[in-house]
């Protein structure tokens, strides 16, 4: 055997495993569904703590320490659906941080399993208020922040550089790795921060490159430019991570080209779908992106002459109780097929 000098190939800390994910070729998959374009995704569910989320979080974390405003030793308290707010506990376990999380009930119990594993304190708030009621994760999050002693909270939904990390980091990455190609992204949309700060990147590059929004049908994201309007839900929807009863003020409307609905079935069948016949163990925010795809394609709206980068945001880890399995599915009436799905065959 040969000797190999230098020094180890590793990494000092988990946190150095952000960013930097992999891009697969996803165009068999969707010509089967009918669309003719070069369809890529990017897999964000290789970042450490499992989610897109890690690059905002790390940023955060990092820029609040570069100014001052927080040192080890502080409580980070975060509103979340869940993966801000486990991004944040794995960065906090690793730098010494407490943590409290506020996460609205419909949200899945891995998910606080994984929180509570990193050593976070999670508070269950009230699903179905609104954003801007004392009882939901935002309200209890800002009253908790102002309670405690050296307690921050660090608010994806305000914080710029939210989508600034995706302008500088995820967009780049997209860029290099189609080999400056890619001229659509489709991503699901909770705080806007992913669609807003690629869309920022690309355009630098390519003056007519698309953004195409999803969110799901009853969600309220895309309805109003002004982040102060309030606005409940009318139909309530089963889909975690994206979506919500307001435009959060990271979300630049001018930097969405176009928005989609995808309804819970369409998108947890295509994320199921992309788990059996691809082996990506993805979450149900990816379905929603792939939904959203094929109605950007029966429009006309996506050709064989585009390059579209597809955003998988997280993991089945996240969902083994939900939309992975078919009990589940079934108790929540999504297992019958409809019309536009049965040319997909069952999954449960
Ligand atoms: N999908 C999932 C599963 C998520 O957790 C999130 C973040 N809440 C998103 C998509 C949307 O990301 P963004 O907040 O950047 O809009």
């Amino acid at each position: 055997m040969g000797s190999i000098s230098g020094p180890p190939d590793v990494i000092q800390r988990i946190t150095q495993q952000i960013g930097n994910t992999p891009m697969i070729d996803l165009s068999s998959f969707t010509k089967r569904l009918g669309v003719q374009a070069t369809v890529y995704a990017k897999l964000e569910y290789f970042n450490a703590g499992g989610s897109i989320k890690d690059r905002v979080a790390l940023r955060m974390v990092e820029q609040a320490e570069k100014q001052g405003t927080i040192c080890p030793g502080d409580t980070l308290i975060v509103p979340t659906s869940g993966n801000t707010g486990i991004s944040i506990a794995l960065i906090a376990a690793v730098k010494g941080y407490e943590t409290i999380i506020t996460l609205s009930e419909g949200m899945s119990m891995e998910k606080e399993v994984v929180l509570r594993s990193l050593g976070a304190t999670v508070i269950r708030t009230a699903s179905g208020v609104p954003y801007d009621s004392p009882k939901s994760h935002l309200g209890v999050a800002k009253r908790l922040a102002k309670e405690l002693p050296n307690a921050h909270m660090l608010d994806q939904f305000q914080n710029e550089e939210n989508p600034t990390v995706h302008e500088l980091g995820t967009a780049e990455e997209i860029w290099s790795q189609t080999r400056g190609r890619a001229n659509v992204v489709i991503a699901g949309t909770g705080t806007g921060g992913t669609a807003t700060g690629i869309s920022r990147g690309l355009r630098k590059y390519n003056p007519s490159f698309r953004m195409i929004c999803v969110e799901p049908v009853g969600s309220k994201m895309s309805g109003s430019h002004h982040s102060v309007e309030k606005k409940v839900s009318s139909q309530p929807f089963l889909m975690e991570g994206i979506g919500g009863d307001f435009t959060p003020e990271v979300l630049d409307q001018s930097a969405i080209d176009q928005w989609y609905s995808a309804a819970d079935k369409e998108s947890f069948h295509y994320a199921r779908k992309l788990i059996r016949e691809e082996g990506l163990l993805v979450g149900g925010s990816s379905g929603s992106t792939v939904e959203a795809l094929v109605q950007a394609s029966r429009k006309g709206l996506i050709n064989s002459d585009d390059v579209v980068v597809l955003i998988f945001p997280d993991s089945i880890r996240n969902y083994l109780s939900k939309f992975v399995d078919d009990k589940w599915l079934e108790a929540n009436n999504l297992c019958q097929l409809t019309a536009s799905l049965s040319s997909l065959g069952k999954v449960c």
